[in-house]
């Protein structure tokens, strides 16, 4: 199964092949076998895709928001017919359990098509303010620069609401998981976008990313990834002023407050952890708990994490294999550092989980008698390790939850939603969850570290449009 598209770039509409003389394998985190190999990228392909780009603006700008709404929902019925094949692909390229993939991986970024053809008819695209006509204009050609953990869904959040907006788009998406993303190109194509106006670019992040995050001809970068490469993606974008969204890291806490119904809040804290096998920018991998409930969380945790399964994909399991032996052996390299400087092996550990003689498996980990100045409380680990951490009173939690240099998410329990609102506006996330709600429309990204922006409903949409007045009009 080697998809000869792995070695194109999608282009003005068309396959076309790479120049890269270079090609990246593709490997199964599960058998750890090369089940393709995709292109390495080169500067001419970022060049080629740019000017295509370019080519699309002035036409693709200027129709209406309707029209364009009609585009991004034809591309969501085009995945959504996809969406089997994709979920395959995904448990193939990433180890995703195959019957989590299609719940957590595929249906909602083909929701994210739907939802944003909505907005076509309601998003406020120009007001009057004074004697000003104020137009939601274009910010022109954007680049969607995406990473492995949710290949679809990273780069639905900013494919969909750019084509609205009204921008060309280039995906380059993360070189370890190309093969479902191919489906957004192969959507284009049915959708009849026209040409130039959706270009897909493989390749390698330091040769083809860096060339296209680089390129004059890209006016904003809308990043998904780590803050080390963010920050790289921040730079190259200040030097032509280009607009850039940036959703990066995070080391994001549950709080459990002291009148929190444990027997909910911890199957729902240990999973918000372990989903996706941790590597997930929300994932609350810190646990907060009031001192005088310390020892029976942690024997609660300890039970619910055990009945967790690992092991292939193909089977109903709870978690698959890391997505990479690089990624298996980072999370390895933390869970030994997390008993180096002290912390409490609860339950998992570094050694391969029984059975599985094959593939990047990790054990689901907790630590208790964690200090948030360890560095498995301070850095994103990206795997399935929960870190315990014991707080005094509400004032204290607080303290710890924004001891860290990400902002991303956090979650609060507690039977007393005022209590729990009121603790919520001290933290330093940008998104805070009670009870473990969630909701799909509201702004989604970081404070601090955790990234410049937001995705989702609206208000990802406003990031690829800017102001334009007209005055006098
Ligand atoms: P990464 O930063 O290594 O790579 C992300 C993408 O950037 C890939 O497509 C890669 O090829 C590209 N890239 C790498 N170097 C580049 C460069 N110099 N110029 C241009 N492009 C470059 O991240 P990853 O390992 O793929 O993903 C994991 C990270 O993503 C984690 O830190 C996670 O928290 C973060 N993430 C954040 C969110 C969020 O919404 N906040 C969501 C998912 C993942």
């Amino acid at each position: 199964m080697v998809p000869s598209k792995l070695t194109k770039n999608f282009v003005g509409g068309q396959w076309v092949e790479s120049r890269s003389t270079s090609t990246i394998p593709v490997v199964n985190p599960a058998t750890e076998e090369v089940i393709a190999e995709v292109a390495g990228g080169s500067h001419e392909d970022a060049g080629r895709a740019v000017a295509a780009a370019q080519e699309a603006f002035p036409g693709w700008s200027t129709t209406s928001p309707a029209e364009r709404g009609k585009y991004v929902a034809a591309m969501g019925e085009a995945l959504h017919e996809r969406a089997d094949e994709l979920a395959a692909t995904v448990t193939a390229e990433l180890g995703v359990p195959r019957h989590l993939a299609l719940a957590t991986q595929i249906t909602h970024p083909i929701a994210k098509f739907a939802r944003y053809a909505e907005l076509a008819e309601t998003f406020a695209w120009e007001e009057q303010a004074g004697s000003s006509r104020l137009v939601r204009a274009p910010v022109g050609v954007a680049l969607a620069v995406s990473p492995w953990n949710f290949p679809l869904n990273q780069a639905a959040d900013k494919i969909a609401p750019a084509l609205l907006a009204g921008c060309p788009v280039i995906l380059k998406p993360s070189e370890m998981t190309p093969m479902s993303t191919l489906a957004f190109a192969d959507a284009a194509q049915d959708a009849g976008l026209p040409p130039g106006v959706f270009n897909l670019v493989n390749g390698a992040g330091a040769t083809v990313g860096e060339a296209l995050a680089g390129h004059s001809g890209v006016d904003l970068i809308s990043f998904t990834g780590s803050t080390a490469v963010g920050k790289r993606i921040a730079a190259l974008a200040a030097e032509r002023v280009a607009r850039v969204t940036l959703e990066l890291g995070g080391k994001s806490p549950t709080i459990l407050l002291d009148d929190a119904d444990l027997h909910e809040a911890i199957p729902a804290a240990v999973k918000a952890c372990f989903l996706n096998s941790g590597q997930i920018c929300v994932s609350l991998s810190r646990l907060l708990v009031p001192r005088a409930r310390y020892q029976e969380v942690v024997e609660h945790v300890r039970e619910v994490a055990e009945g967790y399964t690992v092991g292939d994909p193909r089977t109903r399991v709870d978690l698959g294999p890391l997505a990479s032996s690089t990624q298996r052996d980072r999370v390895l390299g933390y869970i030994a550092r997390g008993i180096e400087q002290g912390a409490r092996l609860v339950t998992g550990g570094a050694e391969r989980p029984p059975g599985l003689a094959k593939g990047y498996y990790v054990r689901p980990t907790v630590f208790a008698d964690v200090e948030n100045s360890m560095d498995i409380a301070q850095q994103e680990i990206f795997g399935p390790v929960l870190s315990i951490i014991g707080y005094r009173d509400d004032e204290d939690a607080v303290s710890i939850a924004n001891d860290t240099p990400f902002g991303l998410t956090a979650c609060i329990w507690s039977h007393d939603l005022e209590r729990a609102a009121r603790v919520a506006r001290r933290l330093r996330t940008g998104m805070v969850r009670l009870n473990g709600a969630s909701d799909p429309q509201a702004p989604f990204g970081g404070f601090k570290q955790s990234g410049i922006g937001r995705e989702h409903g609206r208000y990802g949409l406003e990031e690829f449009v800017e102001w334009q007045a007209i005055v006098g009009s």
